[in-house]
């Protein structure tokens, strides 16, 4: 189906594949094992860790549309980023940036700590640091644009040539868009990672990831590892996730279409400090943003008046958000970062990646978006953040109002003093 455009084959790959009742929809296979056609005659398939017809169509769907020459379906979206990690040996580097997801960050700095790999953490965005990446001489660079959460973007071109000057290999974490509104591979990028528990699944019910690699070497390379490890996807989270995968187009167009409503009645809010939404105009990548994606994606984040006390009084206000953590589903969510999905980040590179007691993320689903604009006003009418509790403005302010804080904080380390200037 590769010569037929993306929303094309997002619907129809592996469409009435079925030889034997002609079923429009693949059956589902969940049997484990598979006979042999003959005494040492193998069929395509023998086992369910190694190979299982519904996996493999999911992943040939999403090799397809990230533009890859094979894709592999993970468990979860952690098993495919430790699965691009089984490239690296104990004395090669890797590089990443230092507002990479949470999971990954946690995942790279404790592999490195037990000594499987060499890990340098770098500000990605920043050219006057490419210098030090190529002195670090990576065997792999990790990126991750938009990032999460405050939705800076890393430039991929420019990151394709820094990875080509080192040598080194380059993976792209794709979560935040999926392969609707950027394919990392097609700037040459040569590895794309996917939690499809976000927008590829797109209902919140199947956790799972996948790895397509740009040329087949490398998808056998890490197909093999998968199967060595064990990580491969459950048929049936497969089957799911290639169901939620159809409606793909059409999901993100009216996430979107929400998500800038939002991020425009967030910019012109006086409870609101700031707003992450590279869909903005003043969003300081919005140009990169149109070269690079095809699309701004329906993630906005924003810094709310006031100090924790605001950030919680507001977010419990909400009925239309629920209050949680994860992303693209067809529900609206939110999440505070600094005590949710960013708890088990140190407090400094926390406050370093700009995630601050005040940052909150939404995670913008395709209800109306009417009711769900109704909702943040009533909830910002009803808190009135910052007119309550003074403004944290610097390190100093910010110790003198963490103890009233620490009441309704998860975790001791979260007084994040003033969020630094990233841009
Ligand atoms: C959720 C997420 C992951 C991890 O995926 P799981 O499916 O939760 O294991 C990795 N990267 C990004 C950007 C994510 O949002």
């Amino acid at each position: 189906m590769s010569q037929c455009n993306k929303a094309t084959i997002t619907v129809r790959n592996g469409i009435e594949a079925d030889k034997h009742h002609g079923a429009v929809v693949p059956p589902l296979y969940l049997s484990t094992t598979y006979s042999f056609a003959d005494f040492n005659v193998k069929r395509q398939y023998d086992y369910g860790r190694s190979g299982n017809p519904n996996r493999d169509i999911l992943a040939d769907t999403l090799a397809q549309l990230e533009g890859g020459a094979k894709g592999i379906i993970t468990a979860t979206g952690m098993a495919a980023v430790h699965l691009v990690t089984q490239l690296l040996s104990h004395d090669d580097t890797l590089v990443i940036p230092h507002d990479c997801y949470g999971g990954s960050y946690r995942l790279f700095t404790s592999l490195a700590k037990r000594g499987l790999l060499r890990l340098q953490v770098v500000d990605l965005t920043k050219p006057e640091n490419y210098a030090a990446v190529i002195a670090a001489k990576p065997k792999l660079i990790w990126i991750e644009t938009p990032s999460n959460p405050i939705l800076r973007l890393t430039d991929i071109k420019a990151m394709v040539t820094l990875a080509k000057e080192c040598g080194a290999l380059l993976a792209a974490d794709n979560t935040f868009l999926s392969p609707g509104l950027q394919n990392p591979l097609q700037f040459g990028v040569d590895i794309v990672v996917h939690s499809t528990t976000k927008y590829i699944n797109g209902h919140s019910d199947v956790v799972g990831g996948a790895v397509i690699a740009k040329s087949k070497e490398l998808g056998e390379e890490l197909a093999w590892w998968a199967n060595n490890i064990g990580i491969t996807g459950a048929p049936f989270d497969s089957y799911l996730t290639l169901r939620g995968l159809r409606t793909l187009n059409v999901r993100l167009k009216q996430h979107q279409e929400n998500a800038l409503a939002i991020a425009q009645y967030l910019e012109a809010s006086p409870f609101v400090k700031k707003v992450y939404y590279p869909g903005l105009p003043s969003h300081p990548q919005h140009e990169l943003a149109k070269q690079q994606q095809r699309g701004f994606g329906g993630m906005v984040s924003f810094d709310i008046q006031g100090g924790l006390n605001d950030a919680a009084a507001f977010l419990t206000s909400l009925t239309h958000f629920s209050l949680a953590e994860s992303l693209g589903g067809v529900e609206s969510l939110i999440c505070h970062p600094a005590t949710m999905t960013h708890a088990g980040m140190e407090a400094s590179a926390r406050v370093a990646a700009g995630v601050g007691d005040t940052l909150i993320r939404i995670s913008v689903g395709i209800e109306d978006v009417k009711d769900l604009l109704n909702d943040l006003q009533q909830a910002f009418e009803r808190v009135k953040p910052g007119q309550v509790t003074p403004v944290v403005k610097s390190a100093t302010t910010a110790k003198e109002t963490a103890p009233a804080a620490s009441a309704s904080a998860d975790n001791s380390q979260s007084f994040a003093p003033a969020i630094p200037a990233l841009w």
